[in-house]
């Protein structure tokens, strides 16, 4: 990691354990473990992807523990949660406005950051009933990877 990305991480974790502490949550060794995971991870990892990682080094970590220390993440506002209906939910310390975009190939997921894609307001009176919260645009594509395989198999 370069010392650039590696400040702008320890500043993600700082703020994300800020905003802990600013919830009422007590930063367990647990929860810091997560949070500086997170902080560090750009490619919204999985519960499980965080739980292989951690396993390890955080004695007495549970699965378990790792999906419901993210559920009060999620809770409190703290970390999004980006679901898809095909996939398993990823997550994300990044709580500023943006995008997805899923790979079709690989089902990398990055971020998109393109002020133009967001919304003014929510449909407050839709035909649906429902009362909106939020909400989350995906696109679908092929990441630079995909597509430099996609083209070294052409030729
Ligand atoms: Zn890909
Ligand atoms: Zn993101």
């Amino acid at each position: 990691m370069n010392s650039d990305l590696k400040q702008a991480s320890s500043e993600k974790f700082r703020r994300l354990e800020a905003g802990c502490r600013a919830s009422g949550l007590s930063l367990t060794h647990q929860r810091r473990a997560l949070l500086h995971c997170l902080a560090q991870r750009s490619d919204h990892p999985t519960a499980d992807q965080l739980y292989d990682e951690l396993k390890s080094d955080v004695g007495g970590l549970s699965r378990t523990t790792v999906y419901r220390i993210l559920d009060t993440f999620v809770r409190v506002g703290l970390v999004s949660k980006i679901s898809s209906p095909q996939a398993k939910a990823r997550f994300d310390a990044d709580m500023g406005r943006h995008h997805h975009i899923v790979c079709e190939q690989c089902g990398k997921v990055a971020d998109l950051f393109d002020s133009d894609f967001n919304l003014r307001g929510l449909p407050e009176n839709n035909s649906s009933g429902f009362t909106v919260h939020n909400y989350e645009i995906t696109f679908n594509g092929l990441c630079p990877l995909c597509q430099k395989i996609g083209k070294e198999n052409e030729s």
